[in-house]
């Protein structure tokens, strides 16, 4: 923020009305603004409407290197910038703690810090960023979203979870839910990231529930611990005469977690296990994921 006040010149008290808030210049960059990752249509706003740039329709920037390569004239003309930056969008974390094992006054959430490079240089995701910087005990705002289909199933049927990195948050909330109802069906959890020593998230947690049996099987792949990259579906497949008897049965099973590839590639994985071991055609197979999908049993939380 201070280096955007730097580049511009602009007060950072002054009072500015943007199409949802009015507050000082501070407050709006520091909370309000879209200010990492302005939209590509801010960024045409920006050079067609008020500055008369010309900069090229695919460039997305932070709003400091824009203001860097693009720069405005004076602080005035920066006060008209900052009225067509878009609003902060929220963040969206899965729950991963259950009322019924945690308490109704906990909420957990699970985050990774996203890391990615722009032009060789090494940058961090805002809301990401944020949760590992702040020290225990920082207030913050939050909204809780429903979810509306992505809901455990009565107590009695079993559940295959497939949730690869930060996709075990709502998983560590189904099973912890389902260990404190006490629920008759089985829990089948399939986990996967790079490295066994750095990121098995809730381990001993999950050695925990096998040993009790709220998880009857955990199946996990790290896929840079050897030289052949192993990833969940890969376990799935391994498992796959299995994973067809516990969905004959009737289980509810759910995927969380990176929409690519992961996703796509359980699904593909998915057909074939129809295939081999519901002696199925291809479309058979794609068949019973559909029914799968209508009967509620197939359900994806994937971002
Ligand atoms: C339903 C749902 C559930 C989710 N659950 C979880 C969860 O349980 N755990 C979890 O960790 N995440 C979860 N996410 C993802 C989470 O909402 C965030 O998207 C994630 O944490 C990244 O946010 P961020 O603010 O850290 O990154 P952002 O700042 O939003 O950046 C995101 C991406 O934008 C790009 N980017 C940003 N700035 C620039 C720039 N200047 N130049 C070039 N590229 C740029 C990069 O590719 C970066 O990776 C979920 C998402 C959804 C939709």
């Amino acid at each position: 923020m201070q280096e955007i006040i730097t580049l511009t010149g602009i007060d950072p008290e002054l009072e500015i009305q943007t199409s949802k808030v009015t507050s000082s210049v501070r407050e709006l960059l520091q909370k309000h603004l879209n200010i990492l990752y302005p939209l590509k249509s801010t960024i045409k706003q920006y050079a067609t409407i008020i500055t008369g740039h010309e900069i090229a329709e695919q460039t997305r920037l932070s709003l400091p290197d824009l203001l860097k390569q693009f720069p405005v004239k004076d602080a005035k003309m920066f006060e008209e910038v900052i009225k067509i930056l878009t609003a902060q969008a929220p963040r969206l974390y899965s729950v991963s703690s259950a009322p019924g094992s945690h308490g109704v006054n906990e909420i957990h959430i699970t985050v990774s810090k996203d890391e990615f490079y722009v032009e060789d240089e090494k940058r961090t995701g805002v809301s990401s960023e944020y949760f590992s910087t702040k020290p225990v005990g920082t207030e913050f705002e939050f909204f809780i979203q429903k979810q509306k289909h992505f809901r455990l199933p009565t107590e009695d049927k079993d559940v295959i979870m497939i949730g690869p990195g930060t996709g075990i948050a709502p998983f560590r909330s189904f099973i912890a839910e389902r260990d404190a109802q006490a629920a008759s069906g089985r829990n089948w959890l399939f986990f996967g990231e790079q490295h066994f020593v750095t990121d098995f998230l809730y381990q001993t947690e999950l050695q925990d529930y096998l040993q009790t049996g709220a998880l009857a099987n955990l199946d996990v792949a790290f896929s840079r611990d050897q030289k052949e990259k192993v990833y969940v579906q890969h376990r799935m497949k391994e498992k796959g005469a299995e994973l067809y008897e516990w969905l004959q049965n009737g289980a509810y099973m759910y995927i969380s977690g990176k929409r690519e590839p992961t996703s796509k590639d359980v699904e593909k994985m998915l057909v074939d296990i129809f295939k081999e071991h519901g002696n199925k055609s291809e479309e058979e197979a794609e068949k019973y994921l559909h029914q799968l999908v209508e009967e509620g049993r197939w359900e994806k939380d994937v971002y």
